[in-house]
């Protein structure tokens, strides 16, 4: 908990409320160099990797490595647990297993990953992507924020080289089980009664942008007949979202973010750009709910006389984490429940390629991704006591 207070003035968003921390912004520069400190004060060695991930290595790197941390950007007014607590538990996990005086049998890690909101750059994870082959460098490079600084740039201004990002094997290979643990986003072990839970499953999920172009005028000298308007468009795609998503079981679409292109009250927007966010048990209801909201879209359009294009900027299967690992975890913490989750992590793309598990802290409100979001310091404090059983039991 002194981290987080510690933390607590980077990135406050006073306008929007709760934390804006986003890939490389000032704030996200200023908690990696808060978190290189804090690992620096304990003894442990920090580096940054080809894709700007941060790896503090509590003794000499190496392949095969217990890897545990999460991620300190935010979403656009996100709360403090979300990703923080993750890269806190595991200090203070480093603490109590130093306190005991264990030493790690095998290479041990506490990792950052860079961006993993997508809060700036739009793709979600960005940093465990590239490390894993997930994302093209070229595509990642190109991705730009609203400014239009595009990541190469956000990286050249913070000291890292662009030319360098990519699948990285050697980084991988290193890791020979990741362990993110998270504040919950939704209300699973309030229901059950426990203050920690491991994860079973990850939604399958992605993000589309969708594009509506129509002509723009004059908000006072066009009739009604004469308009082809494309927020009318946009404003049944945003409808069309619920209506599909509420007919298949356990899938959610949410429109979070729409720009009107000029944006101006008295004008008719020329463009509309909104962005859906769809996630549903397993890749084909997912695929079934975006179809639907597609042939909407363009029905919607076309009545308006607008144009609209649908682009996929990412997009995840469902992940279930290591059963085997996962179990293990559960008995050795005592029976702690598995539960799915609706939300994406860096643990979901690594998922792909080493044993990774997650755990999760109890959430009394089940809110995330704003200011409201919360856990209790007991329940926090029961998080590092799980994470470093786990992690003894694992680097013994
Ligand atoms: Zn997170």
């Amino acid at each position: 908990m002194t981290d987080l207070a510690d933390i607590a003035d980077i990135g406050a968003d006073a306008r929007r409320g709760g934390f804006s921390r986003h890939g490389y912004d000032r704030a996200e520069l200023e908690l990696r160099e808060w978190f290189t400190a804090e690992a620096r004060a304990r003894g442990l060695d920090v580096e940054c990797d080809r894709n700007g991930n941060l790896w503090a290595w509590w003794g000499p790197p190496g392949d095969g490595a217990v890897v545990t941390g999460s991620h300190l950007d935010s979403v656009p007014g996100g709360g403090a647990f979300d990703g923080p607590l993750g890269v806190v538990s595991a200090l203070a996990a480093v603490d109590l297993l130093r306190g005991k005086g264990f030493r790690p049998g095998k290479p041990f890690a506490v990792v950052v990953f860079a961006e993993e909101e997508g809060g700036r750059f739009g793709v979600a994870c960005l940093g465990s992507r590239l490390l894993a082959g997930a994302i093209a460098p070229d595509a990642a490079l190109r991705l730009s924020d609203v400014d239009g600084v595009t990541l190469a740039d956000a990286m050249r201004s913070a000291g890292l080289d662009p030319t360098r990002v990519g699948a990285d094997a050697e980084a991988l290979r290193r890791i020979g089980t990741f362990v993110e643990l998270h504040v919950e986003q939704g209300r699973g072990l309030v229901d059950l009664g426990a203050p920690v839970g491991v994860a079973r499953s990850i939604l399958a999920h992605g993000r589309w942008r969708i594009s509506v172009s129509g002509e723009g005028n004059h908000a006072g000298a066009t009739l009604m007949v004469d308009r082809r308007d494309p927020m009318v468009a946009a404003a049944q795609v945003v409808l069309a979202a619920r209506r599909s998503a509420a007919a298949v079981d356990g899938a959610r679409a949410t429109v979070g973010r729409l720009i009107p292109n000029p944006g101006g009250t008295n004008v008719i927007p020329s463009s509309v750009d909104l962005w859906l966010d769809a996630r549903a048990d397993d890749d084909t209801r997912t695929r079934a709910v975006v179809a639907e909201i597609t042939a909407l879209a363009e029905a919607a359009a076309a009545e308006e006389g607008c144009t609209v294009t649908v682009t996929e900027e990412s997009y995840g299967d469902t992940v279930i984490f290591d059963p085997t690992l996962r179990d293990s975890l559960s008995e050795a913490l005592g029976g702690v429940p598995a539960l799915p989750t609706g939300a994406g992590h860096d643990a979901g793309i690594l998922a792909a390629h080493v044993p990774t598990a997650m755990l999760f802290v109890r959430n009394p409100t089940g809110i995330s991704h704003a200011p409201a979001e919360f856990a209790e310091p007991t329940d926090c404090a029961e998080g590092v006591t799980a994470l470093a059983r786990t992690l003894e039991t694992l680097a013994r």
